[in-house]
């Protein structure tokens, strides 16, 4: 199994999230998430606004099949929405559909959306639905559009590896798209696998956004396509106000802060809560090397022995099961 393969499966494995969330609760994940509660958050919200950083902010938690774990989720939400409105900080939310119930029952998600994105609009926040695995594609695109026809700030988000993301592209053109790679792991049949194709596609797809869309979000810690965008905005005449770089809470810190300096907006993606699980698995899978980043925080002896006796059980029960 190649690595990537490994740590999404890892990022998937439910016992090991919750003997992340049991065991992990010290450590506080800090290089990567922004807070566990609302308050540490909007205070780390704070610093990156004093830097002229907005952020969007996403309320960990994955592994959803109860209601009263969405409804959770959402009463969560709630408070940040309220809480961003009160100490009138420059942020936005980001979602994930799945968290909010779109596996157990559709109406009852929808429900949940619903209740969020109504308390944003008040508020003028914007809601961002975050892009999950393929099988949730569809249903999440269907209800931000339902949302959509009576609130207005929604968007989401196009994941550059889908073959039908040309058509995506085109048909939510006038929504506020976020632009990714792409960071599940899919088949071939659907998805581009070779990483020269992804990062093609990635390009293609800003480039349209850019020229057709609506607000484009770069959504990227890749400084090959960064200085790509930098150059296509300069020579296409794209005023600054259509486009915005985004980055992950505590990666390249450095080149966030230089491209606010330099006079883009740049908004900073703050996870906050225990769920960090599955998230962080998930950019390891991206690039191992990020493992460096958080070792010393995330994984002292005791995290270690615990996850790494889990991961070693879940290895053994897929090795028997391929048996
Ligand atoms: C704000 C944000 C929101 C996202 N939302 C979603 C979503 O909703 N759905 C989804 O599927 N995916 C999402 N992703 C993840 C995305 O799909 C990619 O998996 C992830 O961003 C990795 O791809 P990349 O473009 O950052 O660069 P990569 O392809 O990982 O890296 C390209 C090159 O950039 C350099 N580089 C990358 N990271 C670093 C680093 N930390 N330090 C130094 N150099 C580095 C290296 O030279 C590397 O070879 C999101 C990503 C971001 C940043």
């Amino acid at each position: 199994m190649a690595l990537r393969d490994f740590f999404i499966a890892l990022s998937e494995n439910r016992t090991l999230n919750s003997a992340a969330q049991k065991y992990g609760l010290k450590m506080g994940a800090q290089s990567v998430v922004a807070g566990t509660n609302i308050q540490e958050t909007i205070a780390s919200i704070k610093e990156l606004n004093k830097q002229g950083i907005s952020c969007t902010v996403d309320n960990l938690g994955e592994f959803v099949y109860e209601k009263s774990e969405a409804t959770a989720a959402k009463e969560q939400i709630l408070e940040v929405i309220k809480a961003i409105h009160e100490n009138g900080v420059d942020a936005h939310i980001s979602l994930k559909p799945s968290q909010l119930g779109l596996d157990i029952e559709r109406d009852f998600c929808y429900q949940n959306l619903k209740e969020i994105v109504a308390l944003a609009d008040e508020y003028n926040i914007f809601v961002n639905f975050d892009m999950e695995n393929y099988d949730r594609l569809h249903p999440s695109f269907e209800l931000m559009e339902e949302l959509n026809e009576e609130h207005k700030n929604v968007g989401t988000v196009i994941q550059a590896y889908f073959h039908e993301s040309d058509e995506n592209i085109e048909k939510y053109k006038n929504y506020r798209l976020r632009i990714v790679k792409g960071a599940y792991k899919e088949p071939a049949n659907i998805a581009y696998q070779d990483k020269a194709e992804i990062d093609q596609k990635f390009i293609e797809l800003i480039e349209y956004h850019l020229l057709n869309g609506k607000f484009t979000s770069i959504a990227t810690h890749d400084h090959n396509v960064i200085d790509h965008v930098k150059q296509f905005v300069k020579v296409n005449n794209i005023p600054n106000d259509k486009f915005e770089f985004q980055m992950l809470y505590g990666f390249r810190k450095d080149m966030q802060l230089q491209l606010a300096k330099e006079g883009y907006n740049f908004c900073t993606y703050v996870p906050f809560g225990r769920d960090w699980y599955g998230y962080f698995m998930r950019r390891l899978a991206e690039r191992p090397q990020n493992l460096t980043l958080v070792t010393k925080q995330v994984f002292t002896k005791k995290t270690n022995t615990v996850i790494g006796l889990a991961a070693a059980a879940f290895l053994a029960g897929r090795l028997t099961k391929r048996k």
